[in-house]
């Protein structure tokens, strides 16, 4: 009886231990070297905003998706559903959230957005002890309490029409001051489906940390999964797993913003990352030929469209390809002789480090001659 008990009891908990609620299509990339390779989605609204779902929906969203982080990320000032869902507290979705998540393996952020009017915009503060003391009359007063608690700020989707009608960021003194007294710190490159290469600009200009987020407001599978796509994602690069290495991941820049096969980051992190997704096995020659034979492995959930730009030409495939997401691809290279060491490159044609700029990753092979 004593021995049946314990084995229910083990196979419980260990059932609770490890469980897990990966989808059908879950984000997935690689650690790089001395970091841990986080997915989060940052932006986030729940019905404790404008949001249609109760932030229990977005924390089992963010497990069937793979996620690491998610914040909640409430309009402090826009509250629609305040009739039929009166609340006091603007920290109440992030608890919600959590009390959610706790036998998950799931951090979850606490933060709000700060809301107005161009040209301030929509901003989104992170790591907020307390949200309430953000609701200001001033867009100046809630960016001093936010840096009063040391949040991470981010200006949300800065080529948003609604705003901006020609969907071209622009900086305003507003964000020049907060980014001199260091009150802002990170931008959207990617919001929802928009990629801005202007707000990427601002990014590298002004020394800001590159976002990307979902902004979702109805369910993840009705935006994004029911259309085949994944939602974006900001891939950051901590020392641990954990909200204090998450902040000051953030705090340094190590991110890369990534939608589907859009990858954008600073060179040093989307180098390194593209480096880690792809695994490259060398077959050999076939039979007595100089052609050498390679087999690349996709270890990331995005598809990588690579150009080859070696000095060698392949045999058999377009110079241009798709390395699809979780695929094999086998190449031919026309080697010219049989060597022992062979240099490849490939231009990264859906990865950006600046606008209009890829970067290209390079591999060294020994062929086993
Ligand atoms: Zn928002």
């Amino acid at each position: 009886m004593k021995a049946r008990f314990l084995l229910v009891f083990v196979t419980f908990f260990g059932f609770a231990q490890n469980h897990s609620h990966s989808g059908v299509n879950p984000i997935k990339f690689p650690n790089i070297e001395g970091y841990l390779t986080l997915s989060t989605d940052l932006h986030i609204h729940s019905v404790f905003s404008d949001g249609n779902v109760w932030p229990t929906i977005r924390v089992q969203e963010a497990l069937m998706d793979n996620l690491d982080a998610i914040a909640l990320t409430e309009h402090l000032e826009y509250q629609p559903h305040l009739a039929d869902i009166p609340h006091p507290d603007r920290n109440r979705a992030y608890e919600l959230a959590l009390e959610e998540a706790k036998d998950h393996d799931l951090l979850i952020i606490p933060g709000s957005e700060i809301t107005r009017s161009a040209p301030v915009g929509h901003n989104n503060a992170l790591f907020l002890a307390d949200s309430n003391p953000l609701l200001q009359d001033q867009a100046q007063d809630a960016f001093d309490q936010a840096k009063k608690q040391d949040a991470f700020v981010f200006w949300n989707h800065p080529s948003w029409s609604a705003q901006k009608k020609d969907g071209n960021p622009e900086l305003d003194d507003f964000q020049k001051k907060q980014i001199k007294q260091k009150k802002l710190h990170g931008i959207e490159v990617i919001n929802f489906g928009a990629y801005a290469e202007e707000s990427l600009s601002i990014a590298l200009e002004e020394d800001l940390t590159i976002m990307a987020t979902s902004d979702v407001h109805d369910l993840i599978e009705w935006d994004y999964a029911n259309k085949g796509l994944q939602r974006p994602v900001t891939l950051v690069f901590t020392k641990e797993r954990s909200i204090a290495s998450l902040k000051e991941a953030l705090f340094a820049k190590r991110t890369v913003a990534a939608y589907n096969d859009l990858l954008v980051g600073r060179e040093e992190f989307l180098l390194p990352l593209l480096k880690a997704s792809i695994e490259i096995e060398v077959d050999g020659y076939v039979a007595d030929t100089k052609i050498l034979k390679i087999t690349l492995t996709n270890h990331c959930s995005s598809d990588l469209l690579l150009e080859n730009v070696s000095a060698f030409t392949f045999y058999e495939n377009s110079p241009v390809f798709n390395l699809e997401a979780g695929t094999q691809k086998t190449l031919q290279i026309k080697t010219i002789d049989r060597i022992s060491e062979v240099n490849l490159s490939f231009k990264a044609l859906g990865a950006y480090t600046a606008p209009k700029t890829h970067p290209t990753i390079s591999f060294t092979l020994n062929t086993k001659e």
